[in-house]
């Protein structure tokens, strides 16, 4: 399935709730879901009776669309949480977080997911010291995560790197503001994702 390429503000108004899809402007007032709270298209106003299914399906959309991820990926990574040890929906959600371009993001060194996606396909960060330009990298206890010497200067990087220190870091993450780099320090518990997900609705949406 080829990637969405359509106005992200569009589908935080589907799914009735900011997604934090573009740095800055979610912040504001200019945000859509603020000025525009209806769904989009021509039946937005009348959607309201939504069964379980369609309540398993939002779930899934709204983290599938947060993570910036597609629905072959995002199935990949129910298929692997639900083998592991542990709650299906957390393992979900610990995947997610570990994901390359989140790792980027949650540093404070991109505005949005989806600009740290990338970044990190522009080979602007190293893993582990080498070079690694794939955002679904899932990174593991241990991992580092670094910002290249000679993206530094770039301009595109200098109001992040003034802001960066100034971002709230997850614990999982031992961030260095001053050297720019993340080591993975334990895997993210589910009290280290920001977002109100009920994951438990995407579990039962897949176990069908
Ligand atoms: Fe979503 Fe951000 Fe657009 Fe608001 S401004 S609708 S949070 S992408």
């Amino acid at each position: 399935m080829a990637r969405y390429t359509g106005a992200s503000c569009k589908l935080c108004r589907r799914e009735g709730r900011k997604l934090f899809l573009k740095g800055e402007r979610c912040l504001s007032d200019k945000c859509a879901v603020v000025r525009r709270s209806t769904v989009p298209g021509q039946h937005g106003m009348g959607r309201k009776n939504v069964k379980e299914y369609g309540l398993q399906l939002r779930e899934k959309q709204t983290a599938r669309r947060y993570y910036g991820v597609q629905e072959k990926q995002f199935k990949g990574y129910y298929v692997k949480a639900d083998k592991q040890e542990g709650v299906a929906g957390e393992n979900l959600l610990s995947l997610l977080e570990r994901r390359f371009d989140n790792v980027v993001y949650r540093m404070g060194l991109a505005s949005s997911r989806k600009e740290a996606r990338q970044f990190v396909r522009h080979g602007h960060f190293t893993l582990n010291g080498k070079k690694a330009n794939i955002p679904s990298i899932i990174v593991k206890v241990g991992d580092v995560v670094a910002l290249k010497e000679d993206s530094r200067s770039l301009e595109k990087f200098k109001g992040l790197l003034e802001t960066a220190d100034t971002v709230i870091k997850p614990k999982w993450l031992d961030v260095d503001d001053e050297c720019l780099t993340a080591k993975v320090v334990a895997n993210p518990q589910r009290d280290d994702v920001d977002f109100p997900f009920e994951e438990q609705l995407i579990i039962e949406l897949y176990s069908k």
